[in-house]
């Protein structure tokens, strides 16, 4: 999952990269508003933390430009604590969600997997495709009940695959979700974690459908 951070205090946005990061997440970063607005316009991003206050543009205008301009991408806003009517004006304007700072970072989290668990019309933070159980609170990964341990790499693209049962992923979409844009791209790196991923999980459970791309199979 890729995520859109955008904070202009240099301080809180390392502190949420690293622990974004940590959590899983590919991030891009951006410090004021025309950066962000742009980034949003053009990258693919599962969800977006939304900083209000910020230079260049406001965030509640770079918000209003995306649903303006039809894009749907969740976004969580953050607000200077105390200030209610931010909250108001930045659902109105289309945000999904809204924490006041300081927060804890496990809500931040928690909120997070919702808003892209909802994207997705998925309703259980515990993913399941058949005999493979994605447990999006603890990142935890089973197979017919038995622990499967798994690389950061192999696991982002395994909960894309998850968030996304029964559809067809591209490796051009896989590719967008899974790094970040100053990230050196090569799809072929993709078809390399797929099939160490492949060697992790049970036969079929990733099927490749030629041409278009792969799809999780629910195999027994
Ligand atoms: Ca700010």
């Amino acid at each position: 999952m890729r995520l859109l951070l955008v904070e202009d205090d240099p301080t809180l946005r390392a502190q949420l990269r690293a622990a974004l990061v940590e959590a899983g997440y590919v991030v891009d970063e951006a410090a004021d508003g025309r950066e962000a607005l742009h980034l949003g316009e053009t990258e693919p991003f599962d969800a977006v933390l939304l900083d209000l206050g910020l230079p260049g543009m406001d965030g509640l205008t770079v918000l209003r430009r995306w649903r303006d301009a039809g894009r749907t991408t969740p976004v969580l806003i953050l607000t200077a604590r105390d200030r209610w009517h931010e909250k108001v004006a930045g659902i109105d304007a289309g945000g999904d969600d809204y924490l006041a700072k300081p927060f804890h970072i496990e809500e931040l989290l928690a909120r997070l997997r919702a808003l892209i668990r909802r994207a997705q019309g998925l309703a259980s933070p515990l993913l399941t495709c058949g005999a493979v159980a994605l447990d999006t609170r603890s990142g935890r990964v089973t197979a017919r009940g038995q622990p499967v341990p798994l690389t950061s790499h192999e696991f982002r693209l395994l909960a894309y695959l998850m968030h996304r049962p029964g559809s067809v992923v591209s490796r051009t979409e896989l590719t967008e979700h899974l790094y970040a844009q100053d990230h050196d791209r090569d799809s072929n790196t993709i078809e390399v974690f797929v099939a160490r991923l492949r060697r992790k999980l049970p036969p079929g459970a990733i099927e490749t459908v030629r041409g278009l791309g792969y799809r999780l199979a629910a195999v027994p």
